[in-house]
C-alpha cells in the first residue's frame, strides 16, 4: 500500500465552516465563526464552534451559538456568509523560520562563499 503513504507525506488539509454571527434586529456582526461541522442544517445544531469577536485576535470556544445574543441590542443571531475555506497544515519545522536578524545564517554566508570560490576557481 504505497498510496496510504503518499497520503501521509502530503500536507493536510482541513475544512473549514466558517459564517459571520449577524444581528437580527440591528445588523450589526457579532463575530465569526469556525467549525469543522456544517454549521446550517440539523448536522450544525448544537456543535461547538470557535468564535471570533469582532476586532479581537482570540477567539473562544462556544457551545452553542444559536445561544448567543447581540452585544449591542440582545436581539437573535444568524449566520451570514456562510463560506467553506480549506486550510493546509504542512509537516513544518519552525526552527527553520526564525525571524531574520538582518544578516544571512552562518550556513548560507558559507554556501555563497563556496559557490564564489567555485565561480573564481572555474574563471581562472
Ligand atoms: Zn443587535
Amino acid at each position: 500500500m504505497t498510496s496510504l503513504e503518499q497520503t501521509h507525506a502530503k500536507p493536510q488539509r482541513r475544512t473549514f465552516f466558517v459564517a459571520d454571527l449577524k444581528c437580527y434586529m440591528c445588523g450589526s456582526v457579532t463575530g465569526s465563526i469556525e467549525s469543522e461541522q456544517s454549521l446550517t442544517g440539523i448536522a450544525g445544531a448544537g456543535n461547538p464552534v470557535l468564535l471570533r469577536y469582532a476586532g479581537r485576535d482570540e477567539a473562544v470556544q462556544v457551545a452553542n451559538w444559536r445561544r448567543l445574543r447581540c452585544d449591542r441590542c440582545g436581539g437573535p443571531l444568524f449566520l451570514d456568509e456562510t463560506d467553506v475555506v480549506t486550510r493546509r497544515y504542512e509537516d513544518y519545522n519552525w526552527l527553520d523560520e526564525r525571524p531574520r536578524r538582518g544578516r544571512p545564517p552562518k550556513r548560507l554566508i558559507e554556501e555563497r562563499r563556496r559557490e564564489r570560490e567555485l565561480l573564481e576557481s572555474q574563471a581562472a
